[in-house]
């Protein structure tokens, strides 16, 4: 299969056919790339796991990107799972034994400080790059700290930067970076590739400190051999580490931290989105200030989705104000409901703005008491939320007497259980309909198959980070962004929500098909750059007539697999009925 294409770079395909190497390749006519990914397609339908075909797959992109590409285009819904979750987790866990001697991206570890801007330049598409995709390794999907073996979720997101959001596959760079690893079973591995040590202490101050000086070095490097527009995405990080490299870096650099701001930009979409369903109910919700939102976690991503949402309740009503906005919002985490009874000085300062009061007079006689719930049943029953969101990793937590609640309360509770993988998940598609009778507006983290219930089929919707994050990477690289803030991440929400049809919406799904990512992340694309040349934070000049115009100017651009192997085929006759993606 890589006959055509040359095998000394992971990426580049390039024409092989040079007197210097004849007779390397088979002489007969090309092989059109609708039958070679139909080829390949049955090799991987024909192995025993996914892990497997995900390991057929990866040796694919090693040696011919044009086949890999084009192959996941054909059919996003069946092979994102493969290349992306949950097969990518199992993947990681397996890292360090399926790895092999092709480069995968840069590692870089804590030893390298001092040095990082050559290391850079050692990547052989060092004058390419236009998106890093950044992880430590600390908490991988819901799978904990995995340390060197996370480098599979750079290099798997990094993937569908290009599938879906057409970046060129030499200007993507996946990086890890190895301040060691505290599970033991992963650093004592005889086959773990990372440092073997414990990160640095997050009570000790100098440990910190020292991680956080190699942050700084790490940013200048980037803009010194990359460029200032060199977009940077931080991936899995651990909590603390998130939180604070976003706050130190999201204005000195264009970078985002998708656990943080994709996933809330995701789920603010798809809040948007069924706000068209329950609006359409008697006294229905048809605001998202008219929400009560209680999550299930507080963590990036509680927290993330409860302060953008907070912000877009802001955005579509001025006068309010941002304790206003946060009042809609409570958060329960392992300790319970975050209320003001916390102890004020010990609670995250991202949680801090959703640690409300919880106070009523229970009997009308002793006027107001203080509460608190202990757990997320109690809280339901106290604070009626119209809609829950599950960001906890706990699985089975959203049970029959919380949905039945709900489906109590409100006739149609948006139930959004998000924990990945599909073992986490706050409750299956077939409970949440099951016990709403129906009524339910779902979404999952992790797919779920067609539901039947009482004669009607449901398609459950995945609340997926792909809808937004390729989208708005291509609209940062297009338009030249030098800063990436939640006005983006907002923007891309409502277009998302634009973008689900009605036929969706009839069964209760609040995002569009999988298959039609790529013109959503057009889409995106388009809004995320008309943006960012309104605000004036994008350096490249505007040179489109209207968003159409754009729109056409984005798509033209974009990485195509079927052209990429025309242009290497072009010496010979090509197949006009090759209508491959
Ligand atoms: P995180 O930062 O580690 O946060 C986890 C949160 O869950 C913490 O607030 C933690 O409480 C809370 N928690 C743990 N056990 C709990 C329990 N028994 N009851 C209530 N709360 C509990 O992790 P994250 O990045 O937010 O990710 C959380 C989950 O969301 C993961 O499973 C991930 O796969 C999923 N996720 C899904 C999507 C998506 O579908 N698009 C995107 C991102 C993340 P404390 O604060 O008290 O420790
Ligand atoms: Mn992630």
């Amino acid at each position: 299969l890589t006959g055509y294409f040359n095998l000394k770079s992971p990426h580049t395909v390039k024409d092989n056919m040079t007197p210097d190497n004849a007779g390397l390749m088979p002489r007969g006519p090309p092989i059109p790339l609708t039958l070679r990914i139909k080829t390949l397609t049955e090799r991987l339908d024909a192995q025993a796991t996914d892990l497997d075909r995900y390991t057929m797959l990866h040796s694919i992109l090693e040696t011919d990107a044009t086949l890999y590409f084009g192959t996941i285009l054909s059919d996003v819904r069946k092979f994102l799972p493969l290349v992306y979750t949950p097969t990518v987790g199992e993947a990681c866990v397996n890292f360090s034994k399926i790895h092999t001697h092709q480069p995968k991206g840069i590692y870089l570890s804590k030893y390298d400080k001092g040095n990082i801007a050559n290391v850079l330049r050692n990547w052989p598409f060092a004058d390419q790059v236009k998106v890093i995709c950044v992880t430590d390794g600390e908490r991988i999907l819901g799978l904990g700290d995995l340390g060197a073996n996370g480098m599979g979720i750079p290099v798997g997101k990094l993937a569908l930067y290009t599938a879906l959001g057409g970046i060129e596959p030499e200007g993507t760079l996946p990086m890890h970076i190895d301040f060691g690893c505290n599970v033991d079973a992963v650093r004592d591995c005889p086959t773990y590739m990372g440092l073997r040590e414990r990160r640095p202490d997050k009570n000790k101050p100098e440990e910190v400190a020292e991680y956080d000086a190699f942050m700084e070095e790490y940013f200048d490097a980037i803009a010194e051999v990359y460029g200032k527009d060199c977009m940077v995405q931080f991936e899995d990080f651990g909590n603390s580490n998130a939180f604070r490299f976003l706050e130190d870096f999201q204005d000195k650099h264009v970078c985002f931290n998708d656990d943080i701001q994709g996933t809330a930009s995701v789920v603010l979409g798809g809040l948007i989105a069924s706000l068209r369903i329950t609006a359409a109910e008697a006294g229905g919700v048809g605001n998202l200030k008219d929400h009560t939102y209680v999550f299930l976690g507080a963590g990036e991503a509680g927290c993330g989705i409860a302060s953008l949402i907070a912000e877009a309740i802001r955005d579509e009503n001025p006068d309010m104000t941002s304790e206003d906005a946060c009042s809609k919002i409570w958060l329960v985490d392992s300790k319970g409901l975050v209320t003001d009874q916390r102890d004020m000085d010990k609670l995250p300062s991202h949680k801090a703005p959703f640690a409300h009061e919880l106070c009523f007079d229970v009997d009308g006689q002793d006027g107001p008491s203080c509460f608190t719930a202990d757990d997320l049943e109690e809280a339901i029953k106290i604070l009626k939320p119209s809609a829950i969101i599950g960001v906890s990793g706990q699985p089975q937590t959203f049970t029959k007497p919380i949905i039945e609640e709900m489906t109590k309360n409100h006739a149609r509770p948006v139930i959004f259980s998000l924990s990945n993988p599909t073992s986490k998940s706050e409750c299956t598609a077939e409970q949440a309909y099951e016990w709403s009778d129906g009524k339910a507006i779902f979404a999952s983290g992790s797919p779920f198959g067609t539901v039947e219930f009482k004669g009607k089929k449901y398609t459950p919707a995945q609340g997926n980070n792909a809808y937004i994050f390729p989208g708005i990477g291509k609209g940062a690289i297009f338009s030249g962004a030098t800063r990436l803030d939640s006005s983006d991440m907002i923007c891309a929400s409502r277009t998302l929500a634009s973008l689900v049809p009605q036929s969706q919406l009839d069964t209760g799904a609040c995002y569009p098909d999988l298959n039609k990512i790529r013109d959503v992340s057009v889409n995106i694309a388009t809004d995320v750059a008309l943006g960012q040349w309104a605000r004036g934070t994008a350096t490249k000049k505007a040179t489109h007539a209207d968003r159409n115009d754009l729109m056409k100017q984005i798509r033209n651009s974009m990485y195509h697999a079927k052209a990429k192997y025309q242009a290497v085929m072009k010496q010979y006759v090509v197949n006009d009925n090759d209508d491959a993606p």
